[in-house]
């Protein structure tokens, strides 16, 4: 195998690729084609052919700081040469007492225990328990649902998915495996709606059919992402935690995607001033650079799980609160704490909404949708992806589209300039045919 080495072209490297490795959501009959990275470095990817692109996409919500910044590869080299991981059971460190401290004190009130775990998808599972664990210690051993939204996404671990949207998350494929839980309408998109009596009332017989079997309402506060880049009300937020209360369901939000300033407040529960009893954080949180998540709870919902019949709380996975994960995400809190981050956000926000102004009047648009550093043209019709890609490679950024959305939500260091190109880049291309399916 070795003497092969020496001959293997790019084009081999790409080949295997296709034949041989998954991509998110794709098929090894029909690979779609994937671009190789070289490098990259503050808010720009490096391909393999020497290309450099704009990015546009923060790696999926995670890479709030950029690529390749001095000092998270500082925390990370630091802490390499102290130790890379160790078991969490019975051992204790430095990278994860820090990090947990800095999550309670910018967490919204009330919430001060950290479970710290490998991915979102998994913290969305370890909320799921809690919340399981915590009705069961109160006896309410009759409550098998959980209570959401439409249009949701939660992650793609089996209990995270039976969370998803019943339709955009293909339920169909997996429902002889999965609970089925009660899903209430998606909230009417835009920040400003206000919320009509049909809405209210809506909301109120949802709760009464559904709240006597339900553990807890999950939810992402404010934008719901994956599901479909939605914007919504803080006022559907603020009644839907009236509700939990009212009906003594835990209130847990999914901040995976909106949390460490995207939406532009640090937790986008703090655009209604709620307070979760449970909250998901991830992708921001090491600021791209290691998989990484945590579920933070109230003391209320900690102190019941104990008093439970198990005592303990029913998770431990082998890399719980690596070390060098913990490191870098104290870093990239650090960064962000300093970083004037408000004022970076809203400046991000106008530009875009400046930028992406040309795209309200095209006729393929059904919505242009922004908050904070987020940024989606929804179309009339669904994106042809690959064609869609190659043409945004060649105009130098990188942007990736899913279904009828095109969206930006860039690290927070981008200027001015690099905005605009992904700004001109999505008014350009939804303005050609050859982009879009027809069906
Ligand atoms: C991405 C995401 C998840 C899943 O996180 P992974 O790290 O991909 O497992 C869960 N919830 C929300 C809101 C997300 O955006």
């Amino acid at each position: 195998m070795k003497g092969i080495d020496k001959f293997k072209t790019a084009e081999m490297d790409l080949e295997f690729d296709r034949r041989h490795i998954w991509h998110p959501y794709t098929s090894l009959l029909h690979p779609l084609k994937v671009y190789a990275v070289r490098s990259a470095a503050g808010v720009r990817l490096k391909l393999e052919s020497g290309q450099e692109l704009i990015d546009g996409m923060s790696s999926w919500w995670a890479a709030i700081h950029g690529y390749n910044h001095p000092q998270l590869n500082a925390a990370a080299k630091h802490q390499i040469d102290q130790m890379s991981h160790v078991m969490f059971g019975g051992l204790t460190h430095a990278p994860a007492i820090d990090l947990c401290q800095k999550l309670v004190s910018i967490s919204p009130e009330g919430l001060e225990k950290v479970f710290l775990c490998d991915s979102g998808s998994v913290a969305v599972e370890v909320a799921m328990k809690m919340a399981i664990q915590y009705q069961h210690s109160k006896g309410n051993t009759n409550k098998k649902k959980f209570l959401t939204l439409s249009k949701g996404y939660h992650g793609d671990t089996n209990a995270a998915m039976s969370v998803c949207d019943p339709v955009s998350g293909m339920h169909h494929l997996f429902q002889d495996f999965m609970p089925k839980h009660a899903f209430m309408d998606a909230p009417k998109m835009g920040y400003d709606y206000q919320l009509r009596q049909e809405d209210q009332q809506l909301i109120a017989q949802f709760f009464a059919k559904n709240a006597a079997e339900a553990v807890a309402f999950i939810l992402e506060p404010i934008v719901q992402g994956a599901g479909g880049m939605r914007v919504y009300a803080p006022n559907y937020l603020r009644l839907i935690k009236q509700y939990c209360i009212q009906y003594d369901l835990l209130f847990i939000a999914d901040e995976i995607a909106t949390g460490f300033g995207r939406t532009g407040r640090m937790f986008a529960c703090e655009h209604a001033a709620v307070q979760p009893d449970i909250m998901c954080v991830g992708k921001g949180l090491t600021g791209g650079y290691l998989t990484m998540a945590a579920t933070l709870c109230t003391a209320n919902v900690a102190h019941t799980i104990g008093r439970g019949a198990a005592g303990v709380l029913m998770h431990g996975p082998t890399f719980m609160a690596n070390p060098l994960a913990c490191a870098v995400a104290s870093a990239s809190i650090d960064l962000l704490l300093r970083s004037n981050w408000e004022q970076k956000i809203k400046d991000i926000e106008q530009k875009l909404t400046l930028y992406l102004a040309a795209a309200n009047s095209l006729d393929r648009v059904k919505e242009v949708r922004i908050i904070g550093a987020i940024a989606v043209v929804e179309t009339h019709k669904a994106v042809h992806v690959e064609k869609a890609q190659a043409f945004f490679v060649a105009r130098g950024v990188w942007l990736r589209p899913f279904r009828n959305l095109l969206y930006i939500m860039p690290p927070y260091i981008i200027d001015a300039v690099d905005l605009q190109q992904l700004c001109q880049a999505i008014v350009s291309a939804v303005q050609l045919a050859e982009l879009f399916k027809n069906d």
